[in-house]
């Protein structure tokens, strides 16, 4: 894709590359002296069953009620209570939320439930849009993605970017373990199809790359992917034309063991 090139932000950082070892995986972070260690090592990964047995016959569905499952009734209760706690710290927060949004920053991440973005950034609702998928990717062809990124930028005004992964990503952990995508495959999952860019990425790869290579290198390939998308380049080419605010595109990555949340120093911005 044609259009104004990205230059970094900050100093151009390289992927960190671990030597074979026996030991346990822990995380290394580019272009920094301070590497957080990741504590656990990852246990669970994402099946990649064969789902074309059972579309051959729906089933039929019918109406329960979700007041019968104790967990979702406290789901409900606890709502409320949250609900009249901000109204009473903050009156009028949610009749001033009703009348509209001007979020400052789209988080691109991953869908798992240990990174929910405003929770672990401390922010307000209307303060961060949202897209989250498998292992924060970005693709060209999800239309998902792409009206997020385009609402996001284009009606939302959002100033940043940031693409955002985590130590011990399912999609990553998966992703590592899978051989090369078949290309005459005639059966496949939306999964597996969605996971198949970061296979190939891990096939990129050295081949003692490590999983937490990987989700570092998904990281910053998401920001370049994000960085060509046609929202962005048609941004900085208005803000360019008409000495606009450009958007800016960051890569950060949460470490599940400490809570924190660490800047790859990847960012991108138009070069001009
Ligand atoms: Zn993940």
């Amino acid at each position: 894709m044609n259009g104004i090139p990205f230059r970094s932000l900050r100093s151009s950082a390289h992927l960190a590359r671990r030597a074979p070892s026996a030991t346990k995986p822990t995380f290394r972070h580019c272009n920094t002296a301070s590497t957080p260690q990741s504590t656990t090592t990852p246990t669970t990964t994402i099946d990649l069953p064969d789902l074309s047995r059972f579309n051959k016959n729906k089933m039929p569905s019918k109406q329960i009620n979700a007041a019968d499952f104790p967990l979702l009734q406290t789901c409900l209760t606890d709502n409320k209570e949250w609900a009249e706690r901000v109204s009473h710290e903050n009156p009028g927060f949610f009749a001033n939320s009703a009348k509209g949004q001007s979020p400052f920053l789209l988080w691109i991440g991953c869908a798992d439930s240990r990174v929910p973005e405003s929770v672990v950034l401390g922010r307000k609702p209307g303060e961060i849009f949202v897209h989250r998928n498998i292992a924060n990717q970005f693709h060209h062809n999800d239309d998902s993605a792409n009206a997020v990124l385009m609402y996001a930028v284009g009606n939302l005004g959002v100033q940043h970017v940031a693409v955002v992964g985590h130590t011990a990503c399912g999609g990553c952990l998966a992703a590592h373990g899978a051989p090369k995508p078949d290309e005459n495959a005639t059966e496949s999952s939306a999964l597996s199809r969605f996971l198949d860019p970061l296979i190939k990425l891990r096939h990129s790869l050295p081949e003692d790359a490590s999983i937490d290579d990987l989700i570092v290198a998904n990281v910053k390939k998401t920001v370049k992917t994000v960085c060509e998308s046609d929202v962005i380049q048609a941004n900085w080419k208005k803000a360019k034309e008409t000495g606009t605010q450009p958007v800016y595109v960051h890569g950060w990555l949460k470490d599940l063991s400490t809570g924190l949340i660490k800047d790859l120093e990847c960012s991108e911005g138009p070069d001009f």
